[in-house]
């Protein structure tokens, strides 16, 4: 979809070729991408010269004599196509404007979402598509009356800022690069954004706008600002649709969320979650600590849960235990499952486990889900031990990795069970905690003494909170 400074390049573009022009005659072929009277705009137009064409937001405006104006909105695919009247018309062309000087003006629509309204000099300001619309961050130097404008809205700053009554031109893409530039998670309530926020909000968005514009904006898959020509910004683009990559400030990774229905990509560090809810997830290799450290955010106040506890209570249900009956071929002597049988079995029937993983999985997200999504208390810590493995890292904004020492994870375990120690080396390599290890939002390590480890979590969930003040 084009945004502002897209629209501001077609602006430029148009400019160029109708200029001067005078109308000879129009084909509507869509007659919905007029809104109004088709008859009405036709007769109204035939015979008038364009003068020029200005734009508000992501408005074209289109002056012609005798006060005429067309507000034309490109919406998801329109085009305009400039061709010598011997050519054939642009293949998906909804509207055509033929000049008397043997060109045309195709307006072309291949999703047919874009719109066409007759109006006048006079009028076109009140039109209501354009009375909506709030200012553009140029023309905003003091932030006072936004943030009295959302003071009691709690929406996300992503969907605020997509809304374009508050600010108007900033569509997906620069809403996802102002906000990184900002340091400002996209989840961040509107009424947390704080005075010095928002002036950085602001004049990142001018600096990013204002590049974008000089490089003609960007050419995102489909969208090209006009015949031949090509925008250049999407080579400047830091985090919009780089999720995975690296974070060149911190060296985290990118991650994508939705928002408002909108894909968003963000650095869970730089950009570290303000408002509550936090959501932390805490994960780490076998015996490096996860259950103490889960205790420890208990006892500070967070809730609390883990994937294991929701595999326990899911294994007392009589329908669980059937259900993995079924799939395994077992049969437990009781109604709930037998974790003593089950290890048994899959230890002679190695293929069973990723079946089982397949099972269990989706419902242990589901619970993850439930808990997240009905909890009272806004601090949340979930562990899971398997976070990157089973992909339920999205669901939270802040990762808490716990690292430890192999010898010392392999002393601690050899405690635990000696049994399982022997095999820390196959243990350690079905879970992909290291290659992960740059997703973490706090990497901390777990070879010291409990006393510093405590610290380290209390730190953390300090943080958490003065987050959400
Ligand atoms: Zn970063």
């Amino acid at each position: 979809m084009p945004e502002l400074p897209e629209v501001e390049t077609v602006k430029n573009v148009l400019n160029k070729i109708v200029t001067n022009k005078t109308i000879k005659s129009i084909d509507v072929y869509r007659d919905l991408t007029i809104e109004g009277d088709k008859n009405e705009f036709v007769s109204s137009l035939t015979g008038e010269t364009f003068l020029n064409v200005s734009r508000i937001g992501k408005y074209l405006i289109f002056h012609l004599t005798n006060d005429k104006v067309i507000i034309s909105h490109l919406r998801m695919e329109g085009k305009y196509y400039e061709y010598q009247e011997s050519e054939r018309d642009s293949k998906y062309a909804k509207v055509v404007f033929h000049f008397i000087d043997k060109t045309k003006l195709c307006y072309d629509d291949s999703r047919a979402f874009g719109l066409m309204k007759l109006s006048t000099e006079s009028e076109y300001q009140k039109e209501e598509m354009i009375k909506k619309l709030g200012p553009e961050p140029f023309d905003i130097n003091d932030v006072s009356s936004i943030i009295k404008k959302v003071k009691k809205s709690n929406k996300p700053i992503k969907t605020t800022l997509l809304d374009q009554t508050l600010i108007t031109g900033l569509g997906n893409i620069y809403v996802d690069e102002t906000l990184y530039a900002s340091k400002i998670h996209p989840l961040t309530p509107a009424n947390k954004i704080n005075k010095d926020e928002w002036e950085s909000i602001i004049n990142n968005a001018k600096e990013i706008l204002s590049i974008a514009i000089e490089m003609g904006g960007s050419t995102i898959k489909s969208y090209h600002p006009g015949k031949d020509i090509d925008g250049n910004f999407q080579t400047r683009i830091k985090v919009y649709g780089r999720s995975g990559e690296i974070c060149p400030t911190c060296g985290h990774t990118f991650r994508f969320i939705k928002v408002g229905g909108r894909g968003t990509t963000f650095c869970p560090l730089c950009q570290l979650k303000k408002g509550a809810p936090i959501n932390i997830g805490l994960t780490g290799k076998i015996a490096s600590g996860k259950s103490v450290a889960l205790n420890i955010f208990k006892e500070l106040g967070a809730a609390t849960i883990s994937s294991d506890e929701i595999v326990k209570d899911l294994y007392q249900k009589k329908e669980i235990a059937s259900l993995i009956e079924k799939n395994l071929h077992l049969k437990f002597k009781g109604n709930v499952v037998d974790k003593e049988q089950l290890r048994n079995h899959l230890l002679i029937n190695i293929k069973d486990k990723k079946k089982l993983e397949k099972l269990i999985h989706p419902l242990v997200e589901e619970e993850i889900k439930n808990f997240l999504s009905k909890e009272a208390n806004p601090i949340r810590v979930v562990e899971v031990p398997l976070l990157f493995e089973s992909k339920v890292d999205h669901y939270f904004d802040t990762i808490v990795v716990i690292d430890i020492d192999q010898k010392i994870q392999k002393e601690r375990l050899k405690k635990r069970n000696p049994q399982s120690a022997i095999y820390l080396e196959e243990i350690n390599k079905t879970n992909k905690i290291d290659e992960n290890k740059n997703k973490a939002t706090y990497l901390i390590n777990n070879d010291n003494d409990l006393a510093s480890f405590k610290k380290e979590i209390k730190s953390i969930f300090t943080e958490a909170k003065d987050r959400i003040s």
